[in-house]
């Protein structure tokens, strides 16, 4: 997750630092002196201030390693959250349509080479979960349902202390990954969805659920895997592709999504509870709620 201790170059904002006009140096000069003083006055590391924004700034370690990017990218900066970002945290009209954390992310990314769009969705959520430690604290308060007594009890999970499963199988030239399902014993490939495809993947299911009510959940598997599965049997046709994932046998595509869930780089979610009432110590996923950008709500 975020990464303080990095030595970062710092972003120059908008300075033309090979501008050699005298007058235009001294005004970026005086900016210089301006950003360090408010700094230093507001108790910030000098490397952590963006000085086109005069917000600090922060290095987030992206689960893939950039090994999915063009450019190899293995961090992204972000400004921490400010009030302008509260302002689309509490917009009623963002929070209905769902698009909220999205518009978080596109103010808070301040990386030119990496947009949210493009990203992996292991890596956005890994900048969400920064986001959110920097901005509102590193304890997450969760309500969890202990396996052993099966008493609720409400704890806390310290953020930072959530790790990056990072990407354990390199994709081959095209970005994609191979795996062979064993009841067809056929080869297929695969591609990692990113920030794009989830945003297409919601309004399709949306537009699906309109035309026939219930469909909701199956399409998205379906719809998921039209986007996702890039090669089957050899054969690259998209028409032909979809075909077969309507008559792979279910065995097939649990095998299918479990191994897309080894491979995809991600924020390891799996942390360590103990149950308030009988001490039983177990394994469990933090849920992600409400909770996380809105402290406050109820759980
Ligand atoms: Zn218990």
């Amino acid at each position: 997750m975020s990464d303080n201790n990095e030595n970062n170059p710092i972003t120059l904002g908008g300075n033309k630092s090979n501008n050699t006009n005298e007058p235009n140096q001294n005004a970026s000069q005086q900016q210089n002196e301006y950003v360090q003083n408010t700094a230093e006055r507001a108790n910030i590391p000098a490397e952590f201030v963006d000085t086109e924004f005069l917000t600090p700034t922060d290095e987030v370690s992206l689960p893939s390693q950039g090994k999915y990017y063009p450019n190899g990218q293995k961090t992204v900066r972000v400004k921490f959250l400010t009030a302008e970002d509260e302002n689309i945290l509490t917009s009623p009209d963002l929070i209905k349509n769902g698009k909220v954390l999205d518009v978080l992310l596109e103010s808070a990314i301040i990386d030119k080479s990496l947009r949210p769009d493009d990203m992996l969705i292991g890596d956005k959520n890994a900048v969400l979960l920064s986001l959110r430690s920097s901005g509102y604290g590193d304890d997450y308060e969760v309500k969890m349902g202990c396996p052993e007594c099966g008493e609720s009890y409400v704890t806390k999970v310290k953020l930072s202390e959530l790790k990056n499963k990072e990407m354990s199988i390199d994709p081959d030239q095209n970005g994609e990954f191979s795996v062979e399902l064993p009841k067809m014993k056929v080869e297929v490939k695969f591609r990692l969805l990113t920030g794009k495809d989830e945003s297409y993947l919601t309004k399709k299911v949306e537009h699906l659920k309109k035309l026939k009510k219930n469909t909701g959940t199956s399409s998205l598997l379906t719809e998921r895997y039209i986007l996702q599965l890039m090669e089957f049997g050899g054969n690259r046709d998209k028409i032909y592709i979809s075909k077969a994932i309507s008559s792979m046998p279910i065995s097939d595509s649990y095998y299918l999504r479990e191994y897309i869930k080894i491979i995809e780089p991600s924020v390891d979610m799996e942390h360590e509870f103990e149950c308030t009432s009988c001490g039983h110590v177990y394994e469990d996923t933090v849920p992600i709620t409400a909770k996380l950008f809105w402290p406050n709500a109820k759980i």
